[in-house]
């Protein structure tokens, strides 16, 4: 079957299986012919290539809950469970994952295979430092357990790993404390870049923060934005509803995402937050996740999809290289509706995890092909600034980007050597990183 991530961003056909339990799948594995990539797949949210392989082993039957300590504030499940589930299950006890991305609508697996972080990394860390262990399906057919004192180095490989080192089959997370499904909300205007920055720093110490930037603003306003500051309420309720969304039926021509149309946007964006600056309540879901209330939403950038870039810069260097990056974008007139900037606290142990302090940005481009030689000219500013990018989101850096900026890739290699000396786990992102077999052939842009 022809498969994409979520950026519909490349396309390549798999043969997806889905095995009927862990004994099938670990009898599954040792079966694949030498030369096989395969790679293991959760809800497809990962925006670029790192869920797409020749062949593609599905982790949704992996649905099951196995443990609800309310107690100890623990859950243990299978890897294919969402968090959209693990909410469902939580929210009414009072348990809140400690750590949330932009959609609920993403698995276990693959919130511990990216180490995803959310709008709290620089109180609470990667979603990773709340998971205390996972049960991995090795290439050899081998089930292991592993935390930070059992086979710890493939727990640090494994966590951020990107599903290079085998299938996650079930993890135990931690949980917080909530009283409330209520999130106290206060939204603050920035005029520019400077303020944006000076405005993330002063609210450091609140729970949750991001910061939308206008990513088409030139001049004295270039990255000016909205500031969104969190933190759960103790007044209210726990009952979770499920909130209603509307869908994007089909694929809309890409024409309709212009830079008029992106520019009307942003302005209106901005001018309403700026108006309805203060504070408020708002239910959890859509303070977490505006995005998810649009179903299909990546359908809107056309049938030759999108690509998110998504990069993280050392506080010493964020602000010049951020003013420099927005600059190169806002020139280009590339801009897109979705530019986030958070902070992040510091870095964790795990070998591939994404987050570092500094300051990280999100931007959402329409796929042309002359967004390509833009994006190229933007890593070389990224790593001109001591920064990263995003493996979760990433379609396209080059093997000699990846390798500068992820300086713990050779420690990974060898441990995924040692557990996959055959090299069966290996995405087409992967094979284009450096860090498994060839160039697969089959991909179409
Ligand atoms: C609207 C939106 C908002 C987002 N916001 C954020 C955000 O705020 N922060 C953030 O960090 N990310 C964010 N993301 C990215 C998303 O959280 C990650 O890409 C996540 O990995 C997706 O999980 P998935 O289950 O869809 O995994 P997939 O996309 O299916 O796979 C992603 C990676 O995980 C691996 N994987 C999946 N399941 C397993 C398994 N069982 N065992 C081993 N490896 C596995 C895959 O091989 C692949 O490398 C967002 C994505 C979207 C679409």
């Amino acid at each position: 079957m022809l498969l994409t991530g979520w950026g519909r961003y490349p396309t390549v056909t798999s043969q997806v299986t889905a095995p009927g339990n862990v004994d099938a799948l670990t009898k599954q594995l040792p079966a694949y012919p030498s030369g096989t990539c395969l790679i293991p797949r959760g809800a497809g949210r990962s925006y670029g290539d790192s869920a797409l392989a020749e062949q593609v082993v599905s982790s949704r039957f992996l649905d099951n809950f196995i443990a609800l300590d309310a107690d100890n504030l623990r859950i243990s499940c299978g890897a294919g469970v969402t968090l959209a589930e693990v909410l469902r299950l939580c929210v009414p006890q009072g348990l809140f994952p400690p750590v949330l991305p932009g959609t609920k609508h993403i698995s276990m697996g693959g919130a511990i295979a990216a180490d995803i972080h959310g709008k709290n990394h620089h109180v609470d860390g990667t979603f990773c430092d709340h998971v205390e262990s996972i049960s991995l399906a090795l290439a050899s057919g081998e089930l292991v357990h592993c935390s930070r004192s059992e086979n710890s180095e493939l727990f640090h490989a494994t966590c951020g790993g990107m599903g290079l080192t085998g299938v996650i089959v079930e993890a135990r997370l931690k949980l917080a404390k909530v009283s409330s499904v209520s999130i106290n909300t206060e939204s603050i205007a920035a005029a520019n870049l400077k303020e944006s920055l000076t405005l993330l720093n002063e609210h450091n110490e609140k729970k949750y923060v991001v910061a939308w930037v206008d990513c088409l603003a030139r001049g004295a306003a270039l990255g000016r934005g909205i500031i969104h500051c969190g933190d759960h309420s103790d007044a209210g309720e726990l009952r979770h509803r499920e909130s209603s969304s509307i869908g994007v039926p089909f694929t809309t021509p890409g024409l309709l995402l212009n830079r008029v149309t992106m520019a009307t946007f942003n302005n209106l964006y901005f001018n309403r937050h700026s108006w309805a600056k203060g504070a408020r309540q708002q239910y959890y879901d859509k303070f977490f996740f505006p995005l998810d209330s649009i179903r299909n939403w990546n359908r809107l950038y056309g049938s030759r999809g999108f690509l998110q870039y998504q990069f993280v810069l050392p506080d010493e260097s964020a602000e010049s290289g951020l003013t420099e990056i927005l600059g190169a974008v806002s020139s280009a007139g590339k801009g897109s509706f979705l530019a986030v900037l958070k902070r992040f606290g510091a870095a964790n142990e795990n070998l591939l995890s994404f987050p570092r302090a500094g300051l990280t940005l999100t931007l959402d481009f329409k796929f042309e092909p002359s967004l390509l030689s833009l994006l190229d000219e933007l890593d070389a500013m990224v790593l001109a600034h001591g920064g990263r990018l995003y493996l979760a989101k990433d379609a396209r850096m080059s093997e000699a980007v990846f390798k500068q900026s992820y300086p713990n890739w050779e420690a990974f290699k060898a441990i995924k050597d040692r557990v996959d000396p055959d090299g069966l786990f290996a995405s087409m992102q992967s094979n284009r990183l450096g860090l498994s077999g060839a160039d697969m052939g089959s991909s179409t842009a």
